[in-house]
């Protein structure tokens, strides 16, 4: 269906199906006649992916409660400081513990490689 279609079966404005799409809503290119072409919703696409994007935020929000009391605790990349998830707390309120992400680990293993590298070649 069309956005205005869209729009009218979910009762929301086209803005709000613009944000959604740039959180991902599922769509479809359709061609039209000679290079034009527009999007095209399928609305059980969207209304499974509204479900997911619903979930989602409440696991997150009952992360951050939980984290709030003590009972997980944020595991932050020490390199970067991005947010990777939860690991159980140990009751002490907003508490952190480190680790370091994927590309922070391929980075650092990298330049572990090149010094090695730079090591051997002096020797
Ligand atoms: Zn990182």
């Amino acid at each position: 269906m069309t956005r205005n279609e869209l729009c009218e079966a979910l009762s929301v404005t086209p803005t709000t199906t613009f944000n959604w799409q740039r959180k991902g809503m599922p769509k479809e290119k359709k061609m039209l006649q000679g290079q034009s072409w527009r999007w095209d919703f399928n609305i059980d696409d969207v209304r499974n992916w509204l479900r997911t994007q619903i979930e989602a935020r409440t696991d997150e929000l009952k992360n951050e409660i939980l984290w709030e009391r003590g009972k997980l605790m944020k595991v932050v990349c020490a390199w970067c400081g991005k947010e990777m998830g939860y690991k159980p707390g140990n009751g002490i309120p907003k508490q952190e513990t480190h680790g370091i992400c994927k590309p922070c680990a391929e980075k650092v293993k990298r330049e572990a490689n090149n010094e090695l590298y730079k090591f051997r070649r002096s020797e």
